[in-house]
């Protein structure tokens, strides 16, 4: 089952990716995503804010006292306390379950990654578009626009890839 089905209908779902259009007034978290995106693959782990970025596209921040759902292509996975992107159509395994535990290398700490919505954090960001600034908003228009220090007070644990591990 999604982990957004039955929320309230307080912000719309992000349409698949297309072209993208300026809009006014660009959020510094907006700014951050584009400049994210626009790096090439010379990290060998994705750095500290990119993955709260990420964590917050894909599992919102109800978890945390915070008002955003999580995406709708969020999935549990059958494994208790797992969860994989249910757009990418690369299932429910480790190799895709968005956190790990602990120590654990998983797919939000891939320096390069793409998203299906291409949402803040991901390689493929694209900003959003005019229109999704009307009510209701989207979730990708509320994460552009939130304030940084929000972002970075997301708990998360920076792991980098160890050559043993399996893709
Ligand atoms: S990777 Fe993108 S589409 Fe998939 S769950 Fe995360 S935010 Fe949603």
């Amino acid at each position: 089952m999604s982990c957004s089905e039955n929320k309230e209908k307080k912000f719309r779902d992000v349409k698949p990716k297309k072209e993208s259009m300026l809009k006014k007034g660009i959020g510094m978290v907006q700014n951050y995503a584009s400049a994210v995106a626009s790096r090439g693959i010379k990290n060998t782990k994705a750095d500290k804010v990119t993955k709260q970025l990420r964590v917050l596209s894909c599992f919102g921040n109800t978890h945390l006292g915070g008002e955003l759902p999580p995406c709708q292509y969020l999935e549990r996975s059958q494994t208790v306390g797992k969860h994989y992107c249910g757009g990418c159509g690369c299932g429910d395994r480790k190799a895709t379950w968005l956190m790990a535990e602990g120590e654990e290398y998983s797919k939000l700490d891939h320096p390069k990654l793409s998203c299906p919505l291409g949402m803040p954090g991901f390689s493929d960001y694209k900003p959003s578009m005019p229109d999704e600034s009307e009510d209701p908003i989207t979730r990708k228009f509320y994460i552009e626009n939130i304030e940084y220090e929000e972002v970075t007070r997301i708990p998360v644990t920076i792991v980098e890839k160890q050559e043993s591990e399996e893709e």
